[in-house]
């Protein structure tokens, strides 16, 4: 299960793609054009962009600059059989593409594909005085493993994959626990405490004022 972001203009492919990928168990966000799609970016933890290539405001091509140093996998959707299309997009990063118009599911096999083949290779993280291993859920300080509980982690991972990055309570809250954060909810605050407390990020994990939380690494 991946969390899925569709930049495709029409519509109908996009519901018929973002249909699929949930009933597979995916979820997905749709950006009608690469402007939105370069915005939706900005929020963390994508696991793979399908990315058309024709794409108004911002066309794939462009994109795909914008994507490469978040290190999200893509797969590119083309109209277009051209051959140097393709082989432009898999020089530019793309892990796949699909020529429109394409079997959905086919599709789908190519999209369990990336993703498996993306946590398989899926290094071990080392940043802000911690190493940590995605794949196996476990993290290191100075050598010494640390128990964290598996929402624990999942914020972890969270802050080690956007460093930096001053994110929302309302983001932190749905990419880790799913659904919309409560008004005045504390559940966010007190999971960062815990957190900040085991791993020893006093000082790194810092609240930002109005926002939420930035993990902060000098570089
Ligand atoms: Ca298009």
């Amino acid at each position: 299960m991946g969390k899925i972001l569709i930049a495709e203009d029409e519509q109908p492919i996009a519901d018929l793609i973002r249909l699929s990928l949930k009933t597979a168990g995916h979820t997905c966000d749709w950006a009608p054009d690469g402007e939105a799609a370069a915005d939706l970016l900005t929020t963390p933890a994508y696991d793979l962009v399908l990315l058309d290539v024709m794409l108004p405001r911002i066309d794939g091509f462009a994109l795909m600059d914008y994507i490469r140093p978040l290190e999200i996998p893509v797969i590119f959707l083309t109209a277009r059989s051209a051959v140097s299309d393709r082989v432009r997009g898999l020089r530019m990063g793309a892990d796949d593409y699909m020529v429109k118009p394409f079997d959905v599911d086919e599709l789908l096999a190519r999209v369990e594909t990336v993703l498996r083949r993306y946590h398989k290779t899926g290094e071990t993280i080392a940043l802000a005085g911690l190493v940590a291993d995605p794949r196996a859920r476990r993290v290191w300080r100075d050598g010494q493993e640390i128990a964290l509980t598996p929402k624990e982690y999942d914020l972890l991972l969270l802050f080690l994959r956007n460093p930096n990055a001053a994110l929302y309570r309302d983001t932190i809250y749905e990419r880790v626990w799913g659904g919309e954060l409560a008004y005045g909810s504390k559940t966010v605050d007190l999971h960062i405490q815990r957190l900040r407390k085991k791993v020893g990020w006093d000082g790194v994990l810092l609240a930002v004022n109005k926002v939420g939380y930035r993990l902060e690494v000098s570089p």
